[in-house]
């Protein structure tokens, strides 16, 4: 008899969500767990849990469970894609700030009496444009001119801000314009690597109110 490692309230907070380790797509699942692991290093939090969703559309962070859900569309959309690698990489580094932001207390501390939705997720982009930054540089050496384009590596540029449910009115109000986006993220990305994920509030100053959220 073989028993599941898993505890039976785990991807319980979803609908239909199972744990990873039965996600039948092996070469994208050894991506999301090395590169998961290589996140919980830079930004110091691990998740308990990550789960797949047949029913949610990207991806979410239960920040007080601990639990990362992904959805299954966004992975099958992006599975045999040029640009799905990178794709992936943001959204792992995006909902995993998301847990920093919980853990570091910068919910509390840094974005006034009560952080919109809108400026928590720009956050968490710019968040995200670091650790990008990390993953490029350890497969490309330092970064030069063009290496925000040749991350992306596809001709249509980072289709995660500019499509798949980023371009209704509702979830830009909600969560950000994919151009603001995009901009929060490329900010990060910019940003001298060395400084770590717990420093980063300067870099954070200088766009936050560009981007009404000072
Ligand atoms: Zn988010």
């Amino acid at each position: 008899m073989i028993l599941s490692a898993a505890p039976l309230w785990a991807c319980a907070a979803q609908p239909g969500a199972y744990p990873l380790a039965s996600y039948d797509n092996v070469r994208q699942r050894r991506a999301i767990t090395e590169t998961l692991e290589d996140i919980s290093e830079y930004f110091g939090v691990t998740f308990h849990e990550v789960c797949v969703s047949q029913t949610l559309f990207q991806g979410q962070a239960d920040v007080l469970r601990g639990e990362l859900t992904l959805g299954l569309r966004f992975l099958s959309f992006y599975a045999g894609r040029v640009d799905g690698t990178a794709s992936l990489v943001v959204l792992l580094a995006h909902e995993s700030a998301h847990l920093f932001q919980q853990v570091s207390g910068w919910f509390d501390g840094h974005v006034g009496a009560s952080p919109t939705l809108r400026c928590i997720e720009l956050h968490a982009d710019f968040l995200a444009g670091g650790y990008a930054r990390r993953y490029y540089e350890a497969r490309n050496g330092p970064v030069t001119e063009g290496a925000l384009t040749q991350f992306f590596s596809d001709t249509h540029g980072p289709s995660i801000f500019y499509g798949f449910g980023n371009l209704n009115n509702r979830t830009t109000a909600l969560r950000g314009g994919p151009s603001e986006r995009f901009e929060a993220f490329a900010h990060g990305f910019d940003m001298d690597p060395a400084i770590p994920a717990q420093d980063r509030d300067k870099g954070w100053s200088q766009i936050n109110a560009g981007l009404n959220c000072a």
